[in-house]
């Protein structure tokens, strides 16, 4: 079989703006206001992309909402959580 991989769009992260493989970053997305990671890509709605080293920066640049399109406050503690769980 011919292992030709369909590359996958680049996506900017949304703490550093720099264009990646959309598998070197993290997707985020917001549910119930809340900023939930979404490590295998399967939750719907609108997803911002960010790498897991950009996450805190991302969240006091308040990045979030924009790249979500939402106004209202959101609460980021479960992905700093979750990104501080998996950098070292
Ligand atoms: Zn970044």
């Amino acid at each position: 079989m011919k292992g030709k991989v369909k590359p996958l769009n680049p996506r900017s992260c949304i703490g550093c703006r720099k264009r990646e493989d959309p598998m070197t970053l993290l997707r985020v997305v917001s549910i119930d206001g809340k900023l939930t990671p979404d490590p295998d890509r399967t939750l719907p709605g609108r997803g911002a992309w960010v790498h897991m080293e950009c996450v805190v920066k991302a969240v006091e640049r308040l990045a979030f909402g924009r790249a979500l399109k939402v106004d209202q406050f959101l609460d980021s503690s479960l992905l700093t959580a979750y990104a501080l769980s998996k950098s070292n």
